[in-house]
C-alpha cells in the first residue's frame, strides 16, 4: 500500500456519529491547521482512500484527525470502530488551506468540518487572536473543546441543520470579524459561499473546503 504506515494512537468519540482518531506522526510531516492528509486502509483486503483534515491546532509526536460517520460509508465506520494500535497508511500533508497564527478567524463548519474549524480556532488563541466559530449541527461534537473556547472569549454560535436562516444570519454577523473558513459537504459549504456574498463579504476571499 502506498504512502507512509502510522500507528493509531487512540479513537474516541467526541459526539454523536463522530470520532477523532490520534495518528502517529511521520518523519519530516509538518502540517498547519487546514491542512488535510490522504488516508489509506483496506478493511476488506481491498484498499481504500479518503481525504481527513486535522484537527488539532498544531503537530506533535501526534495529530488529529475528525472522522464524521456515514454509515453507508466505506471507510469511516471501520475508522470508528477502531481500538487503536493498528496501522493505516498516509500521504500529506495536503491543501493551500492554512491557518498560520497571524489574524483574527471566522471559521465556520458543517458537520464533521468542525474538526479544522475547532483547531484554527484554538490555534488563533494560542497566537493571541480573536475567533469566532459558526457551526451547523443538530448533535454537536467537540463539545468540550467548544466549551473551552467560549470559556477563553471566543464566541462559538451553534445551529441546527434545518435553520438555514440562522446559519446566514450568524454569518451576516460575524463575516467581518476575521479571515474566513469553511469547512464541510459540498451542499453547506455552496450554502456558506452565498451567505458570504449576500451578506456583502466576497467568498473569493473566504478560505473554503469542500468535503465532496
Ligand atoms: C479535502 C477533503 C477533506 C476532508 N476532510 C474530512 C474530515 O476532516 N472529516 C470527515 O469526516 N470527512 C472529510 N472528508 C470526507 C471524507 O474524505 C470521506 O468522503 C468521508 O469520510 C466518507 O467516506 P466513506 O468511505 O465513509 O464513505 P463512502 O464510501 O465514500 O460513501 C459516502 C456516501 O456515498 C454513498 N455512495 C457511495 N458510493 C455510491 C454510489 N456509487 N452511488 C450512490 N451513493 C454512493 C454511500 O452510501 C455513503 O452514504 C474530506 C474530503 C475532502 C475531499
Amino acid at each position: 500500500m502506498e504512502g507512509t504506515p502510522v500507528t493509531v494512537e487512540s479513537v474516541r468519540e467526541v459526539g454523536p456519529d463522530t470520532v477523532a482518531l490520534e495518528l502517529e506522526t511521520p518523519a519530516k510531516f509538518d502540517a498547519l491547521p487546514g491542512q488535510f492528509v490522504l488516508l489509506r486502509a483496506a478493511p476488506e483486503g481491498e484498499e481504500i482512500a479518503r481525504h481527513y483534515t486535522l484537527s488539532s491546532s498544531s503537530v506533535g509526536d501526534t495529530f488529529e484527525i475528525t472522522v464524521g460517520i456515514d454509515p453507508d460509508g466505506d471507510l469511516s465506520p471501520w475508522l470508528a470502530g477502531l481500538d487503536g494500535g493498528e496501522t493505516v497508511h498516509i500521504d500529506g500533508p495536503f491543501g493551500t488551506i492554512t491557518y498560520e497564527g497571524d489574524r483574527d478567524v471566522v471559521p465556520i463548519a458543517g458537520g464533521p468540518g468542525i474538526g479544522p474549524a475547532v483547531s484554527i480556532a484554538e490555534a488563533a488563541h494560542e497566537a493571541g487572536h480573536e475567533a469566532v466559530v459558526i457551526y451547523q449541527d443538530d448533535d454537536p461534537a467537540h463539545r468540550e473543546r467548544l466549551e473551552a473556547l467560549e470559556t477563553a472569549g471566543a464566541t462559538v454560535r451553534v445551529v441546527d441543520e434545518d435553520a438555514d436562516a440562522e446559519l446566514a444570519d450568524a454569518i451576516a454577523s460575524h463575516h467581518e470579524e476575521g479571515q474566513l473558513y469553511a469547512f464541510g459537504f459540498d451542499d453547506f459549504v455552496t450554502f456558506v459561499a452565498d451567505a458570504i456574498d449576500d451578506a456583502g463579504g466576497d467568498a473569493d476571499d473566504a478560505l473554503i473546503e469542500n468535503f465532496g
